[in-house]
């Protein structure tokens, strides 16, 4: 009924339309456009981290582009989604551009994004339908939550910039400027400063105790605006929000907030440890973040547990599938029906795969020690996910 409702209204986005499923994942039609679907009150996009430079579209060369990419924030964004899935039932929705920036560039509007050209401002739109249809959700499902843009700095000065569309002038202009009316109704967190739980003003949300700056600075990143760095220096570089934040955020409408968060390499986004250390760190400082203001509790981390992307922490007891022992240096896999097994390590990186037959067999993946993402697909296309535990 609703396809056909689209189809007499000829309605021009197509994402309106379409059902997203909470654990499954989606490809713009070229490909380059990834969207996992979540179920938490989160959104993670990653626009300048990509790679892929086809010949079939055209480098960006209009006057003013930049094309210069955020490295490793593709890596980051993808570290992120898997400490959520090792560490609750839920996880965020994450949207990933994986062109190179020199062939798009998704924060910026279309024009600037695209150099005017017709099939890459296409792809441009289907990362934004993405974004868009993550908020709804987020939206309808919560009645608030926030984005969190990732991208990568060169400066020197070694600190996150958190981007509320603040600028440095405008954070030197005091609390009172920062706390009227006017300023926040101009910031990415216009919704957060009118609802939140506490009734903190606008600047402490920025950098009083409890802000998302301050935590992280306190858990070992420097972050500015914080309590402990309120403010970058007349003359320093800072970067206040981008096209994402503010066209997803709250500061044109709805109560999805946004920051975009600009990291500096070393310690960050370097090695895969880094990236999985920070990727930690920031779970814990956005839930933190969320209860505080958002919520009440963390109880968002578990209203997801009847999702499909649901992870049980032991063992298993899906309808169609058991695994034990967990944890376990092997595992004995009992399945209703013939499957594709497949192993990720807390990177996403695929480790493993194995086509097993239903019933019940012992799999031995020669693998070091660790934690592991299982994934078992049957030719139903029924989909398991477990966290798999292996021991030495
Ligand atoms: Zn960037």
């Amino acid at each position: 009924m609703r396809w056909l409702l689209c189809w007499l209204l000829l309605l021009p986005q197509w994402t309106l339309c379409q059902q997203y499923v909470p654990g499954q994942t989606y490809w713009s039609a070229d490909g380059y456009i990834e969207y996992r679907c979540g179920s938490l009150p989160l959104i993670i996009t990653a626009p300048h981290g990509g790679y892929l430079s086809p010949d079939s579209l055209p480098t960006r060369v209009c006057p003013g582009a930049t094309t210069v990419q955020d490295g490793f924030t593709l890596e980051l964004a993808q570290a992120i989604d898997s400490m959520y899935a090792l560490n609750h039932a839920c996880r965020p929705h994450v949207i990933i551009s994986h062109l190179h920036r020199r062939k798009l560039d998704p924060n910026r509007d279309s024009s600037e994004a695209s150099c005017d050209d017709a099939r890459s401002m296409a792809i441009w739109r289907a990362f934004h339908g993405f974004v868009q249809a993550a908020r709804d959700t987020v939206q309808q499902r919560h009645g608030k939550g926030l984005l969190l843009d990732l991208h990568g700095h060169a400066h020197t000065l070694q600190r996150i910039e958190l981007g509320y569309q603040l600028t440095g002038d405008h954070l030197r202009s005091g609390d009172s400027a920062i706390n009227s009316a006017f300023r926040a109704q101009r910031s990415g967190i216009r919704s957060l400063v009118m609802l939140n739980l506490g009734a903190q003003t606008h600047s402490q949300l920025l950098r009083g105790p409890q802000a998302l700056g301050t935590w992280l600075h306190a858990s070992g990143y420097p972050s500015v605006p914080s309590q402990q760095d309120p403010t970058p220096q007349a003359g320093e570089p800072f970067f206040s929000g981008g096209y994402i934040t503010e066209r997803h955020g709250s500061m044109f409408g709805g109560t999805v907030d946004a920051i975009q968060l600009e990291h500096y390499m070393t310690g960050i986004r370097n090695t895969a440890a880094n990236r999985a250390r920070y990727a930690d760190t920031l779970r814990l400082v956005t839930n933190r973040f969320l209860a505080t203001h958002y919520f009440g509790s963390t109880a968002f981390l578990t209203a997801c547990v009847a999702a499909p992307n649901a992870l049980p922490l032991q063992g298993h007891s899906s309808p169609w599938f058991r695994l034990y022992p967990n944890p376990g240096s092997a595992f004995y896999l009992d399945s209703d029906a013939n499957a594709e097994l497949q192993l990720f390590d807390i990177h996403g990186k695929r480790m493993f795969k194995q086509s097993v037959a239903a019933g019940t067999q012992l799999i031995s993946p020669a693998l070091p020690a660790g934690v592991y993402l299982l994934m078992l697909q049957s030719e139903k296309q029924l989909v398991g996910w477990v966290r798999w535990v292996k021991t030495q």
